[in-house]
């Protein structure tokens, strides 16, 4: 076996049962790649080098043991927005300068039941408050594609790091948050596929909140298959998360393949904006085809309240924000800043004034305006009601239809420094991903073609809440369909 770092999680797994490969020489080759190329890509905060081969001996005990779990032995990286027990958890903020949790988050410690071994913990943007991971204390993240360009291209955000160490294959999956798109459009920037699960399926304990009615982990994988094996061990009932659905997980892989024939699939015409890119515009068309092909049923549909989503999630983003972050003063964790002579009061000012970056002060101040007396109904109480519409446009959709596909960002991967001007400008990228995050409805972002620069392109699909199955059985025959090149596997 000659590269090992460009395997796909699930042929990992099942190289590591067949003990092709040790999980010690995996994790090894991971390691070395990581210390070789993350100076540049910059997709790792924290290299977690002694635990990653102390897991890898362990799963290779098992393996010898006869005792292998189900992913024993398989590297994967982590969004540093998790709680890790004893290790750094910053969410790229200053404020957390130096917090090492005691506990471990829920997913994580299901994947480390499960026998995952831990890589690292990959960069985001502030709080996972962006879409292009420039909002990070520690840093810009690059685009591995950007390196067929010679350009210094973003990510995507705001799991940058993430998807930059999937698609650089510096970790055979890692994890994401999805809180308005933050799997989604950095998996649609970097060619590779995110999953954003229905809201309540993976436990929220023990991930950094940022806003909770929303917040989601998920997958940033290679392929679709790994996305459902990751899933399957990421989800599952929690009774520390009250948000938490107690309903069995769907074994999604074994219907991987399966026929999507008479399925009804959705364009939904609100999608299709003024101003859309007409490369994007295609690709959409071209993947609607190929569903068509695959013997699926094309259904227009409309999502009338569609032009509201984005102005609706960043109110109620923030908003929730606003109340999460109350709790980084000074005192419990990371940063304090108090100077001789402050009371308390200078001190929570000083700390966060100091801990904080522009972007997270912004929706600090956004989410507090819309929160308070002389505002709340005009703006928070107005934005949960369009919130209400906005999940019955898509109830009644999928009274019609099994499935809707979209494209996943109005543009792929631009330069480090663009798109700054203004922050709509940013916020525009979420165009898409936002709606079904309000809603709370699972979505994938699957790779779909390369446009005229070169750089991917994701096609989302959506489907109801809880119905992880039908979104893999289409995603998996539009990914067939597509034939899309990751990166290091392109021609
Ligand atoms: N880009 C969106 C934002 O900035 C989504 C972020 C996310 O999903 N965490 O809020």
């Amino acid at each position: 076996m000659t590269n090992l770092t460009s395997m796909t999680l699930a042929e990992a797994r099942d190289a590591l049962k067949k003990k092709d490969v040790s999980s010690t020489e995996l994790t090894q080759a991971f390691l070395d790649k990581m210390d070789a190329e993350n100076g540049d890509l910059n997709a790792y905060n924290t290299i977690t080098h002694d635990i990653a081969k102390a897991q890898a001996k362990q799963a290779d005990d098992n393996l010898a043991a006869g005792n292998a779990r189900p992913l024993e032995g398989v590297p994967i990286a982590v969004k540093d927005l998790f709680c890790t027990k004893g290790v750094l958890t910053t969410a790229s903020s200053h404020i957390l300068d130096g917090f090492t949790p005691q506990y471990e988050s829920t997913v994580t410690q299901n994947l480390f039941d499960a026998g995952c071994v831990m890589l690292g913990k990959t960069n985001l943007d502030e709080f996972a408050m962006g879409s292009a991971n420039i909002t990070s204390y520690y840093g810009n993240v690059k685009n591995p594609w950007g390196r067929t360009l010679g350009k210094d291209l973003v990510p995507g955000g705001s799991s940058g790091g993430s998807a930059s160490a999937v698609a650089a294959d510096l970790c055979l999956a890692a994890l994401g948050t999805d809180t308005g798109g933050s799997i989604r459009q950095p998996a649609s920037f970097c060619g590779i596929t995110g999953f954003k699960p229905t809201y309540g399926r993976c436990s929220r304990w023990g991930i950094i909140a940022f806003a909770s009615s929303l917040d989601q982990a998920g997958p940033i994988t290679k392929d679709v298959r790994d996305a459902a094996v990751m899933f399957e061990h990421m989800a599952g009932h929690d009774a520390k998360d009250s948000t938490s659905v107690n309903q069995p997980v769907p074994n999604v892989e074994a219907l991987l393949g399966q026929d999507i024939k008479g399925m009804k699939i959705g364009i939904p015409e609100e999608y299709r904006m003024d101003g859309m890119d007409a490369e994007i515009e295609a690709l959409w068309n071209k993947g609607a085809d190929l569903l068509k092909e695959a013997g699926a049923e094309i259904v227009p549909i409309s999502l009338p309240h569609t032009r509201y989503a984005l102005p609706t999630y960043y109110i109620i983003a923030p908003a929730e924000a606003s109340s999460n972050l109350a709790r980084y003063d000074g005192v419990k964790y990371g940063l304090r800043v108090l100077e001789d002579g402050d009371d308390i009061n200078a001190m929570y000012e000083k700390t966060r004034a100091a801990g904080f970056g522009a972007e997270v002060k912004r929706r600090i101040m956004i989410g507090t305006y819309v929160l308070s007396a002389g505002y709340y109904d005009a703006y928070y109480k107005k934005a949960q009601r369009v919130r209400g519409l906005l999940i019955k446009d898509f109830r009644d959709a999928f009274e019609k239809v099994d499935a809707i596909l979209t494209p996943t960002a109005p543009s792929g991967a631009f330069g480090i420094g663009e798109k700054m001007d203004d922050p709509v400008t940013m916020y525009l990228n979420d165009v898409f991903t936002v709606p079904a995050s309000l809603a709370g409805l699972p979505g994938i972002s699957v790779p779909a073609g390369l446009n005229a620069d070169g750089l991917p392109l994701g096609l989302q699909l959506l489907a109801k809440s809880y119905d992880e199955e039908t979104l893999f059985k289409v995603a998996a025959k539009l990914e067939e369909a597509l034939a899309f090149k990751r990166l290091g596997v392109a021609a």
